[in-house]
């Protein structure tokens, strides 16, 4: 990882701000060149800041909100019952940012954007308790686990993990060291490779990797600039 540069080379010192609009200001100083944290409380923002805080400069999304507000901008499509979804994330060529140029036309480019669910989990701790229930039904149900972390501070960090291999395309390797993983741990998240990037992602930069095996912080040793 590289602490070299600017302002928008990350990892940088993080700062809890105290309101919304100040939060904003610290994403936007940190990287993100659009962040809308109408309609989230100043502790998701906040967390979402932290992570921001800890991660490489292609981690960092261009567009971050919650739920309604990125639908307003992205036109994008959650496509989950409401409390069935924490983050979100996607890549688009249209952006209405609001505090721009939000009625008056989209902006085009070439967008990686996050939604945070933060109407239906106004705290991280509700984030984690929802996690929970779902793992431990779901462990009922089939024997294995669903998630690597339930803890709901990490979702930031998954998502800019998502961000990150949209970027920086996962190798082939990749595929044989997450399925791997998913044999030996059964946390059937783990399946899909992406995701195994992500809770990877996120473990690796909010937990100093403890709960990864050696091969797969071996891979973020290396991945992760
Ligand atoms: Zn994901």
């Amino acid at each position: 990882m590289s602490g070299a540069g600017g302002i928008q080379q990350g990892p940088v010192q993080f700062t809890p701000a105290t309101s919304i609009k100040e939060a904003e200001v610290f994403a936007k100083n940190n990287g993100v060149k659009y962040p809308e944290f109408t309609g989230m409380g100043i502790e998701q923002a906040n967390n979402f800041n932290l992570a921001l805080s800890k991660v490489p400069t292609k981690a960092k999304p261009d567009f971050v909100a919650n739920g309604a507000e990125w639908k307003k901008a992205t036109d994008g499509i959650i496509g989950r019952k409401k409390d069935q979804w924490y983050g979100a994330s996607s890549h688009t060529i249209s952006l209405r940012y609001k505090n721009e140029v939000y009625l008056s036309g989209a902006l085009e480019g070439d967008f990686q954007t996050i939604a945070i669910n933060a109407r239906q989990y106004k705290t991280i701790d509700s984030i984690s308790e929802r996690k929970k229930y779902i793992q431990n039904k779901y462990k009922e149900q089939t024997g294995n686990s669903f998630f690597l972390n339930t803890n709901g501070k990490f979702l930031p960090l998954h998502e800019m993990g998502h961000t990150y291999s949209n970027k920086k395309y996962l190798p082939k390797k990749w595929e044989e060291l997450s399925a791997r993983w998913h044999k030996e741990t059964k946390i059937d998240l783990l399946k899909n490779n992406r995701e195994a990037f992500a809770e990877g992602f996120a473990d690796y930069l909010g937990n100093d990797g403890k709960k990864l095996p050696s091969y797969i912080k071996d891979f973020m040793d290396d991945f992760i600039e």
